[in-house]
């Protein structure tokens, strides 16, 4: 997967296209993500003890990795990003800008 938790990423379907926001968490396995604030769903919270009060908290569900696209730290531009093998190093490359991210 391309996006890596603490990346910034723009969102490009669904109801918060446009958003701009920060991955909390990837899950290559699922080829999902995990993105603060976005794609929130109400959950119940049932109390710990009696007496309490349940309550409903807003909690992200994690995103497919085609709906969002990366942005750029260096050029600021929502791109596409590609890997760059040297040795046994892997680099993550811009493809706008050419640098490594
Ligand atoms: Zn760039």
């Amino acid at each position: 997967m391309k996006i890596k938790k603490g990346d910034t990423v723009l969102i490009i379907s669904g109801k918060d296209r446009g958003r701009k926001a920060k991955v909390i968490e990837a899950l290559p396995k699922q080829g999902r993500l995990l993105i603060e604030g976005i794609n929130l769903r109400k959950k119940h919270v049932k109390p710990k003890k009696s007496g309490e009060k349940g309550q409903i908290v807003e909690t992200p569900a994690p995103l497919n990795a085609s709906d969002v696209k990366l942005i750029c730290p260096k050029c600021g531009k929502a791109v596409r990003v590609e890997y760059k093998i040297e040795g046994k190093k892997k680099y993550r490359i811009c493809k706008k800008c050419k640098q490594e991210i």
